[in-house]
């Protein structure tokens, strides 16, 4: 069953978006959506205690970015000690999804949303019971040798490091190991950005969640959709590079936004939506 993500005795959301501003006048077209493509970023996850990258709270406030490049990670064996360490003390690893996520479940079993584009590595969409997930930036719950690209469980490599290796190698080939994600320098992997645009042009709303939208390639898939003839709907806590292009700018915590959202496109039904052609 979905778990809910109101709590006992408080009040569910608005059917009729009054309660975000901009929603109720949007609502005559977002209930014509058939085919929503969600575009995830950081700051769907920040209520789940994981900091994104720009936000007020974010990891650029404390570390210097240059630290997270994959040159640095392959040239500075400190870069690498100091990442493990962080991995292993795993203070992210029992993050929960929060409402946001869940309210992106809710839309994709409504089969408004059958495919989500996620910039974030950390599993909550999946968690959450989503599926269908592209992960533009790769996935935290594998470590991969950057030589020969073989692919582990995480643990396994954690298990290394809790041994004693501090700066664990591939067996096979002496490569590096490195988690599975895509660092600032790395070039994504062509077939998921592929994916990415293919979906792009196939839907007739882009939400965007909790995205500045100014990691690129990633961004080119909300531009592609704009592009394409898509509505562009960006759910964010302060401003992103793409609010120029936006049909709908919804400002506000991604978990009540969201929430709102969903239950409000919902409250039109899903039977009979336009099956022509796209606006
Ligand atoms: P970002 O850090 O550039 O931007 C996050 C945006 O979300 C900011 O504008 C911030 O104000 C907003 N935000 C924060 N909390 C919010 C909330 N509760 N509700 C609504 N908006 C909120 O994030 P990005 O655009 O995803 O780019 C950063 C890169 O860092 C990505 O490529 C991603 O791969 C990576 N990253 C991932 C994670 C993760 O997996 N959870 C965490 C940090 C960084
Ligand atoms: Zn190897």
């Amino acid at each position: 069953m979905e778990p809910s993500s109101t709590e006992a005795g408080t009040p569910g959301p608005g059917l009729d978006g009054a309660h975000v501003p901009g929603l109720a006048e949007a609502l005559p077209w977002l209930r014509l959506a058939r085919h929503i493509l969600v575009f995830t970023g950081a700051g769907i996850s920040t209520e789940s205690g994981i900091p994104d990258f720009r936000g007020p709270n974010g990891v650029w406030k404390t570390t210097d970015p240059q630290r997270y490049t994959i040159q640095s990670y392959v040239s500075d064996q400190s870069v690498r000690v100091e990442r493990w360490r962080a991995r292993l003390e795993g203070r992210f690893s029992d993050a929960q999804p929060n409402a946001a996520h869940l309210a992106v479940t809710r839309l994709q079993r409504a089969g408004l949303a059958p495919v989500v584009v996620t910039q974030n590595i950390d599993g909550l969409h999946q968690k959450a019971g989503t599926v269908n997930v592209i992960e533009l930036h790769g996935t935290s719950s594998e470590a991969m040798c950057l030589d020969c690209a073989r692919r582990m469980p995480m643990e396994v490599a954690l298990d290394r490091v809790r041994e004693g290796d501090e700066d664990p190698h591939c067996e096979l080939c002496g490569g590096l190991l490195k988690t599975a994600t895509i660092s600032f320098g790395q070039p994504l992997v062509a077939a998921d950005m592929d994916r990415g645009i293919d979906e792009a042009r196939r839907c007739d709303v882009c939400l965007t969640v909790g995205s500045t939208l100014s990691v690129w390639p990633a961004a080119a898939v909300p531009v592609e959709a704009a592009r394409h003839g898509a509505r562009l709907v960006i759910v964010n806590e302060g401003v992103t590079d793409l609010d120029g292009m936006a049909n709908l700018i919804l400002s506000g915590r991604a978990g009540m936004v969201m929430t709102e959202l969903v239950a409000a496109i919902l409250a039109g039904g899903t039977q009979g939506r336009i099956q022509g052609p796209r606006w």
